[in-house]
């Protein structure tokens, strides 16, 4: 008997982490990822692991986004000895993911403690530090794509292209149990059908159980034509108004998407005189890798943006300044109007995008484009909800410029496509909806009985299931 613990991305979506036990396997993690949105010091402080990660006999992770793999030096730092599963692309990325993150969290830290100690209260003690980091990245193991490889003699692990970002996996376990193999799947966080750069999630036939993410299981994105069409026409009426535009973006796979798009508008002619900011030493770090792994890469796509011999972003969008330390990005203030500027974190929780609110946010000649998903109770969440004010570094700062959502550039499955994707099963699996809200999940759940008469199930934290 198998069983699967939904720790976290149950019923919500950030915090994606499952327990897989069985006798076959011993005791494995799906994911070890962070909660976005509670930003503040102490709960991130206070991450309790309900299990001891010293009896972790491994840890399989789907893809490098901090909301999957940013627990992991935590789980080193009370324990995990590895190995550590994912894709070469994804382990290329982790260093750089979680050496961000260990420096903002660092830097939150120190400001809580200065607030403490003002108040006379106790320093909070860091959770872990840049040695985890280091111990964590040497317990890598990685595995190409459908490259599978044996557990043990009784389990073995394969990953497939998700479509998601660079180097996503679906991950694939099978056992073997009393004489009897098992397969579970789990869709890791699934592409849409037709991203740019990225290839189709890849499609599986066969699985007993399979975890399915829902992040847009009630509705499908705008289609993408739509949304290019309106990102050039807020563009191009920001450019009118001599304004500034800022984009929130995930330093991983977002921020290439939309220079990407940026790139063909260029060379089609259709974009005007901007100037291009990516300034995010992450993003930056990040798009280096995409250069490097293009091979990896939608070829189709990149024809389009591909004059004669390109090798790299910045070849095929000149404009495109790359601002890694914190002088440059601050230079960005004093330009007037005409620049785009590309800043994490994603959901304005914390990164250099304040900063560019702080300088332009209450300029009704700006723009702000979201063009990912915003999580309940973060700052991105509040203005696009409508907040007339933000807080920031303390004081309230009215939201004055334009604020555009565009939601065709997701980096998930819309609901269509996981229909389609869980509907290449045969026979019916049975089916865990997890990476999702709740009424999200179940109006997916409703269209999956509907349309497929799948009768699946919306585990709830802390649930366990056994097959
Ligand atoms: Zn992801
Ligand atoms: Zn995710």
């Amino acid at each position: 008997m198998a069983t699967v613990t939904f720790i976290g991305a149950a019923q919500q979506v950030t915090g994606s982490c499952y327990q897989v036990e069985s006798a076959a396997l011993g005791r494995y993690l799906f994911d070890c990822g962070i909660h976005q949105g509670a930003d503040d010091v102490e709960d991130r402080r206070e991450v309790k692991f309900p299990f001891a990660p010293d009896q972790l006999d491994a840890v399989i992770l789907s893809h490098a986004h901090l909301d999957h793999s940013g627990n992991i030096p935590r789980l080193v730092q009370q324990g995990f000895r590895g190995p550590l599963y994912c894709t070469r692309a994804t382990a290329r990325m982790l260093k750089v993911m979680w050496e961000d993150a260990l420096s903002l969290y660092e830097k939150d830290l120190e400001y809580e403690n200065l607030r403490r100690a003002r108040r006379g209260a106790e320093p909070l003690q860091a959770a872990y530090d840049a040695d985890d980091v280091v111990r964590a990245l040497k317990l890598c193991a990685p595995i190409a794509f459908h490259e599978c490889h044996r557990l043990n003699a009784n389990a073995t692990l394969c990953f497939h292209d998700s479509g998601h970002i660079l180097g996503s996996a679906i991950v694939e376990l099978k056992l073997t149990e009393d004489g009897r193999e098992k397969t579970l799947v789990f869709s890791g966080d699934l592409g849409k059908r037709a991203a740019p750069l990225m290839h189709d999630p890849e499609l599986l036939k066969q699985a007993d159980v399979v975890l399915m993410e829902g992040t847009y299981g009630n509705r499908d994105h705008r289609p993408m034509a739509a949304t290019l069409q309106e990102f050039e026409t807020v563009l191009h009426e920001t450019w009118e108004r001599k304004g500034n535009v800022m984009i929130p973006a995930f330093a991983i796979g977002r921020s290439q998407e939309i220079l990407y798009h940026l790139a063909v508008m260029h060379n089609a002619g259709k974009l005007d005189g901007w100037q291009i900011f990516l300034d995010s030493p992450m993003g930056i770090a990040i798009t280096n890798i995409y250069d490097e792994c293009l091979e990896l890469l939608d070829q189709d796509d990149l024809k389009q943006v591909q004059k004669g011999f390109c090798d790299s972003i910045q070849c095929f969008l000149p404009q495109l300044h790359f601002t890694k330390d914190q002088n440059a990005s601050m230079a960005i203030n004093k330009i007037k109007s005409g620049a785009i500027i590309i800043a994490g974190s994603g959901m304005c929780t914390g990164g250099r995008i304040k900063h560019h609110f702080k300088h332009r946010i209450w300029n009704e000649r700006n723009t702000v484009i979201f063009c990912g998903f915003q999580a309940k109770g973060t700052p991105g969440r509040h203005i696009v909800d409508g907040a007339k004010m933000i807080r920031l570094f303390g004081s309230e700062i009215a939201v004055r410029a334009r604020i555009a959502t565009l939601g065709g550039f997701s980096a998930h499955a819309g609901q269509s496509d996981l229909l389609n994707w869980i509907g290449h099963f045969q026979p019916q699996p049975r089916v865990m909806l997890v990476h999702g809200e709740a009424e999200t999940l179940k109006v997916l759940k409703d269209k999956l009985q509907t349309d497929q008469h799948l009768l699946a199930h919306i585990p709830h934290q802390g649930e366990v299931i056994t097959f």
